[in-house]
């Protein structure tokens, strides 16, 4: 072959390999980024902004943020990484933190928003990089929302420790957050049903473990993070705490315990684990499950009581274990004992929807219902389950057979009601007119009188 023959095909193996190589380096990748995707509100507290910018192919070149207003833009994050246009970079992530400050992005004077700017070291957009880029809306809000509760004609709230209350109020502004605190205790707001926009009513339980004189206060925290709260005439019955003795039978510690304790064992010991940790357990559980309210309550009228039984222990009853005259262990009974015949019919005490159906510990075998805004009941020890978890019941439809499954001496019904997080007496909610004079005005907007 001639000399100028080897040239042209050595000049192509070349014009292949730049063409190649150009190709390799104009790549159309776009960075990656992870940053949030919606309108930011900054509050007073401002806002940490998580930012992670990541190329694998070509590598990070720059990362730049900033808030564009009609007075100018400022500048709040930019940083360059190392690399050229023919090897590339060599960072292929970065994750930062920027924080916003209503004082120091100043007075926004108009519409703003905030841009986040990714390039990698491509050859694309003119040797400028690929460019992943993100304008979200950014907005200041010192202003927190204003409560006003409007329930309650007569202005005042009477509430038992140990029972529940309800609260309708308004607030001026959407809110991320709202309901009533009870000491510590948190309860949610929902819409109010054909009221406002604004709109909201709570239930609520006044715990039994706190101070009676614990205040009561509607709150509110829009997404900016701005809090407030307002009160109203709450009057509180204390709650007595009555004390029984249970006398735990050598049948019970060396049959039922096993059932429960870890390894099977039996025994004052076992017994104490059972009630202390896995009664822990077994509560998170439920509350976890009864957070999983409807917006709305799911029945009307009041709950009702099993039909045909008796009760034979009661809400709040403090416990004391006892094994041959020594005290053993303790615990709250936070429930009512309902006793019928052997094997008799468990009934939805309401309309509700299925939260769970299966073993649930010292519960046995056990039924949770959502009636709605928080509220949820519990039926524990049953033999059998008749329905599935996430169906619909109808009031009185029946959800099992009792038993004494779980941490039970004997056939009965444990029934229970919680709001939130917190275990309510039921008594009040079996009661038509408790229900019609502290619930029901607050469900629906009522008529002004004329
Ligand atoms: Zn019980």
């Amino acid at each position: 072959m001639q000399r100028s023959g080897w040239l042209l095909i050595l000049v192509l193996i070349a014009a292949i390999g730049i063409g190649g190589f150009a190709w390799y380096r104009f790549e159309g990748e776009s960075p990656g980024l992870q940053a949030p995707e919606a309108e930011l509100v900054i509050g007073k507290n401002g806002m940490k902004l998580d930012l992670r910018a990541s190329d694998a192919r070509s590598g990070l070149r720059s990362l730049h943020v900033a808030v564009a207003q009609p007075a100018g833009e400022k500048v709040l994050f930019d940083e360059s990484y190392p690399g050229n246009l023919l090897s590339g970079g060599t960072r292929s992530e970065q994750a930062t933190t920027v924080q916003l400050d209503p004082a120091t992005l100043g007075p926004l004077t108009g519409p703003a928003t905030l841009s986040i700017s990714v390039r990698d070291w491509s050859w694309r957009g003119a040797f400028s990089g690929n460019e992943t880029r993100r304008d979200l809306p950014l907005r200041v809000d010192l202003e927190p929302p204003r409560i006003e509760v409007t329930s309650g004609i007569s202005g005042i709230t009477y509430v038992r420790q140990g029972g529940s209350g309800s609260v309708a109020y308004r607030v001026s502004e959407p809110t991320a957050r709202d309901g009533v605190r009870v000491g510590t205790a948190e309860f949610r707001g929902f819409p109010r049903k054909g009221g406002g926009a604004n709109e909201r009513i709570a239930l609520f339980a006044f715990p039994t473990g706190i101070d009676a004189k614990s205040p009561v206060r509607v709150f509110a925290e829009d997404a900016a993070g701005n809090s407030s709260e307002a009160g109203w005439a709450v009057v509180v019955q204390p709650y007595v705490q009555p004390e029984g003795k249970v006398q735990l039978t050598q049948t019970f510690l060396e049959q039922v315990v096993p059932r429960l304790a870890p390894g099977g064992a039996a025994g004052d010991v076992a017994f104490q684990e059972v009630n202390t940790r896995v009664r822990a357990e077994n509560e998170k559980k439920i509350r976890e499950l009864a957070a999983n309210t409807a917006p709305e309550l799911l029945f009307t009228g009041n709950l009702h009581q099993l039909a045909n039984s008796k009760v034979t222990s009661r809400f709040g009853e403090k416990r004391i274990y006892m094994v041959d005259g020594r005290e053993i262990s303790r615990a709250v009974h936070f429930g009512y004992d309902l006793a019928s015949l052997s094997g008799a019919p468990v009934t939805a005490t309401a309309a509700g929807r299925v939260l769970y159906a299966g073993d649930l510990g010292i519960y046995g075998n056990c039924v949770v219902l959502d009636h709605g805004l928080g509220l949820a009941s519990l039926y524990g020890h049953l033999s059998r389950i008749d329905v599935e978890p996430d169906a619909r019941v109808e009031g009185d439809q029946r959800l099992g057979l009792t038993g004494a499954t779980g941490l039970a001496g004997g056939d009965h019904l444990h029934f229970a009601t919680l709001i939130g997080n917190t275990y309510v007496d039921p008594i009040e909610w079996w009661d038509a007119k408790w229900v019609a004079d502290h619930v029901a005005p607050n469900l629906n907007p009522q008529p002004i009188a004329q």
